[in-house]
């Protein structure tokens, strides 16, 4: 009942990533056009290379991904079919966390590589009823290196679908304050600041995002919960989590559901967006996370569509198509609750 309350809901989502969104039905279109990649062809084997193991097969996954996108038609595709796969599931508007370094350095050049996304873009809006924006985030792990290029093919190229600026990869050894410049310069330019930060390590570097990086929400912010100060830092200044349940679990952020501290920043009054991170890599997708988060909350259908509107509330959306779209959620809610 629930399930297809959330399946037919209008919704946004703020952290999920676009390498990590590629769904078994588009890594078979990929590697289609790749014969030799180790990749199966065969839906069932590529049914089971896709089923979460554990955290080094997650990495395997994604690195046969990336793989598999070689040139801009590839970028194309994947993001074009990412926007199908929103559609199906009511997803209106996304920011889809884009990782320009990885194509870049793998041969994609740079211009054609946003010209990629922003054609997928602007036929997904246009053909599925799908908004996209972007964030380009530095992959912690290559270094600062990647964060000057990042800032660089950001700021100096940019596109008209970019938002926001990001900070991904793993945080233990990545301290944040490191690339305070490039986020300055994107910041400089009008975009947002959207760093991940305590998904593995403590609530210092959620400080730090916010304090050096001028972070208006924190992507995933577990460790927020280890300090009631950070929290009620969070719930005054207004600065949401994009809070991901499943991946958590995955990742052994969080070693059980039960455990998630997603009810403390409720409870603190800290903004909570839902959201699905890498969707088809978790065995996950956003209706799933927003069935997860309803069941540790304890909400019914006007619960959810509560969640559905923060999201929409702590999106980059101009205030228009705020209410816009709220006013969708509102609608759906009401008819839903209205029925014979
Ligand atoms: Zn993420």
């Amino acid at each position: 009942m629930l399930e297809s309350f959330i399946a037919g809901l209008p919704k946004a989502e703020l952290h999920v990533h676009h390498v990590g969104s590629a769904s078994p039905r588009i890594v078979a279109e990929l590697s289609a056009r790749h014969p030799d990649s180790p990749v199966p062809l065969d839906p069932d084997k590529l049914k089971e290379f896709f089923t979460f193991r554990d955290f080094a097969h997650f990495i395997d996954v994604y690195l046969a991904v990336v793989d598999l996108v070689r040139d801009a038609e590839d970028v194309r595709l994947l993001t074009y079919e990412i926007a199908r796969d929103m559609a199906r599931q009511q997803i209106r508007y996304a920011e889809l966390t884009v990782t320009p370094y990885s194509s870049v350095r793998r041969g994609i050049p740079d211009g054609a590589f946003l010209e990629a996304i922003e054609d997928a873009r602007v036929s997904a809006e246009k053909e599925l009823g799908v908004v996209l924006r972007w964030c380009f985030d530095i992959p912690g792990e290559a270094g600062l290196e990647s964060a000057e290029e990042t800032a660089r093919i950001a700021v100096d190229l940019g596109c008209d679908g970019l938002v926001s600026f990001g900070l991904g990869g793993p945080e233990i050894g990545v301290p944040r304050p490191q690339f305070k410049p490039y986020f300055d310069k994107a910041r400089a330019v009008g975009l947002h600041s959207v760093p991940h930060a305590g998904e593995t390590t403590g609530p210092q570097t959620i400080w730090d995002a916010i304090r050096e990086l001028g972070a208006e929400r924190i992507g995933h912010g577990t460790s927020a919960a280890r300090d009631p100060r950070l929290l009620e830092y969070l719930a005054e200044h207004r600065i949401p989590l994009e809070v991901c349940p499943t991946s958590n679990i995955a990742t052994r952020a969080v070693e059980r559901l039960e455990e998630h501290p997603l009810t403390e920043f409720v409870a603190a009054g800290v903004p909570v967006t839902i959201n699905s991170d890498d969707p088809p890599m978790f065995g996950t997708d956003l209706n799933t996370e927003y069935a997860v988060a309803a069941r540790l909350l304890d909400l019914d259908e006007a619960g959810v569509a509560g969640l559905a509107r923060n999201a929409v509330a702590a999106s980059f959306l101009d205030q228009t198509a705020k209410r816009l779209l709220t006013t969708e959620i509102d609608d759906y809610l009401a008819s839903w609750t209205s029925r014979p």
